[in-house]
């Protein structure tokens, strides 16, 4: 049986991190089951865990938007880690491990074709240490599993002029498909 179907539970009752018992929302991903792309950021920011939803605030608008673009459909939505660190500080080695029990989860009941990984931290999660200035748009291979690396829209908020790589690598995404 997947283990999506407990996933929920799991998350809202978990204590593995520090993240656990800082009176904050989890946010659980969200995205149909066998989608073909998985979309993995960081970890949920003030609006997220307002909402209970991944990528609601400025930097989700955007990441809709351009997947719209793309005519990237009904894609499976996550976060290297499912609570929010405070301040929006960067989540810590401990805690990425201590969640990724949880990312794994998801990736082996979806097995999407390709993975979006946004931003730095998830970019590492998946093995890709590089500077994301040189391997924005580019597909690595892992597990069988098509991985994009890719800005964080965030990133690109902050400095517009990643906007046209920000694209290029979402097209790659599609491409990949
Ligand atoms: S961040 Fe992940 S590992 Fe840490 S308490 Fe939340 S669900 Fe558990």
């Amino acid at each position: 049986m997947s283990c999506l179907k407990d996933l929920g539970q799991n998350i809202v009752l978990c204590k593995k991190c520090d993240l656990g018992s800082m009176g904050t929302n989890p946010v659980l991903g969200e995205g149909p089951a066998d989608s073909k792309i998985m979309i993995v950021g960081e970890a949920p920011g003030a609006n997220e865990e307002k909402v209970g939803r991944p990528f609601v605030g400025r930097g989700g608008k955007l990441l809709r938007k351009t997947l719209e673009k793309f005519e990237i459909k009904n894609p499976y939505i996550t976060n290297v880690v499912k609570h929010r660190p405070p301040e929006n500080r960067k989540p810590k080695k401990e805690e990425i491990i201590a969640c990724s029990d949880f990312l794994e989860c998801e990736i082996n009941a979806v097995k999407p074709h390709v993975i979006l990984a946004l931003g730095k931290t998830a970019a590492e999660y998946f093995g890709i240490k590089s500077r994301l200035s040189e391997v924005n748009g580019k597909i690595f291979e892992i597990k069988g599993i098509k991985v994009v690396a890719c800005y964080h829209p965030a990133a690109v908020l902050r400095n517009t002029n990643l906007t046209d790589e920000f694209n290029q690598a979402i097209g790659q995404a599609k491409m990949a498909l």
